[in-house]
């Protein structure tokens, strides 16, 4: 996405009302982007500084080219502030940096872009300081919040933005995509599932960790139902050394998600909507046979729990132990 032609293919009518409000000049002291990762927030963040400062522009287009773009795409822009949270939350201290920069005038031109991504994370002091700089927007300020969670956005922050949402893309057409550019059919089926990053899925299926991660993810979810007892050390021994940082560890519990999901589907006759499994793969006819419906539905809920306490910083192993226990009972 990196014009808003292009922007306008994918999310038509964000791309509209931002384009709108460029031609007429009537640019929003504050847009709140939201919606699912991969749904191209901070393309069009970038896109918007861009559109704000290149002094090249053909219609609302950016040049892409000159100094001022390139600057902006690699985060170099004076003008241009990315924050993002500091651990699990945006702090006060991070907003009073920001002001202070602010309160500057802007170092190469009259206009300053702020973006802050995880704006759900705000703590309450960082969003009552951000609130009142919201309240005084300085002339040509414009701040960018994003977000995944829109329900978590504190109400009063909300009703300063100009909210825009992001559509999820259409599955099928991102399959189809992926499949352009070499990934396999059944590869694209799961990369669909876990991102609606084009890029990201790409290098996710050529990547070697993450074949091992998908593996791993089956032979866990087999252990459970041939050897319970080998579990835990199945956890310590194999899937905590492979999944080390945290966004590993999230894409761990996003694959047993979909892996139970796949179960669960084909306990109900969905056999077309299996993404990890095929409907003739052996593998999964046992282990309908093992987990009901009824804890499967509870296991889906677990995990969910399970992603919650990752998010609220809970050690990863503790959270893996909780959920094999929980699972078992
Ligand atoms: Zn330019």
């Amino acid at each position: 996405m990196k014009t808003w032609s292009e922007a306008a293919g994918i999310q038509p009518l964000a791309s509209k009302i931002i384009t709108n409000s460029i031609q007429r000049d009537r640019i929003s002291h504050a847009y709140l982007l939201q919606g699912d990762r991969g749904t191209g927030k901070e393309a069009i963040a970038l896109l918007l500084a861009k559109t704000l400062f290149c002094n090249n522009r053909s219609g609302v287009e950016p040049c892409q080219e000159c100094n001022t773009c390139k600057r902006i795409d690699s985060g170099n822009h004076p003008d241009v502030h990315w924050i993002e949270p500091d651990g699990r939350s945006i702090r006060k201290e991070q907003i009073e940096h920001l002001q202070k920069e602010f309160s500057y005038s802007g170092l190469e031109s009259d206009k300053k872009v702020y973006v802050a991504k995880g704006a759900d994370t705000l703590t309450s002091n960082a969003a009552n300081r951000l609130l009142k700089f919201l309240e005084e927007p300085a002339k040509q300020t414009t701040a960018i919040l994003m977000t995944e969670n829109s329900s978590s956005i504190i109400p009063t922050i909300r009703s300063r933005c100009q909210a825009i949402d992001l559509k999820p893309l259409n599955p099928a057409a991102f399959q189809d995509q992926l499949v352009d550019n070499g990934v396999s059919r059944s590869n694209a089926v799961l990369m669909s599932a876990l991102t609606n990053n084009l890029d990201e899925a790409i290098s996710w299926s050529k990547d070697e960790w993450f074949a091992q991660a998908r593996k791993l993810m089956v032979q866990l979810i087999e252990t459970f139902s041939t050897n319970p007892n080998d579990v835990f050390l199945f956890i310590h021994q194999q899937w905590m050394p492979h999944f080390k940082e945290r966004t590993q560890q999230e894409q761990g519990l996003d694959l047993l998600l979909l892996g139970f999901k796949d179960i669960l589907y084909y306990h109900i006759g969905k056999e077309e909507d299996l993404v990890v499994f095929t409907r003739d793969d052996a593998r999964i006819e046992s282990l309908v046979m093992f987990f009901s419906q009824e804890k499967l539905l509870d296991i889906l809920n677990k995990l969910l729990d399970a992603k919650r306490k990752l998010k609220q910083n809970v050690h990863p192993t503790l959270v893996m132990e909780q959920l094999t226990i929980q699972i078992q009972g």
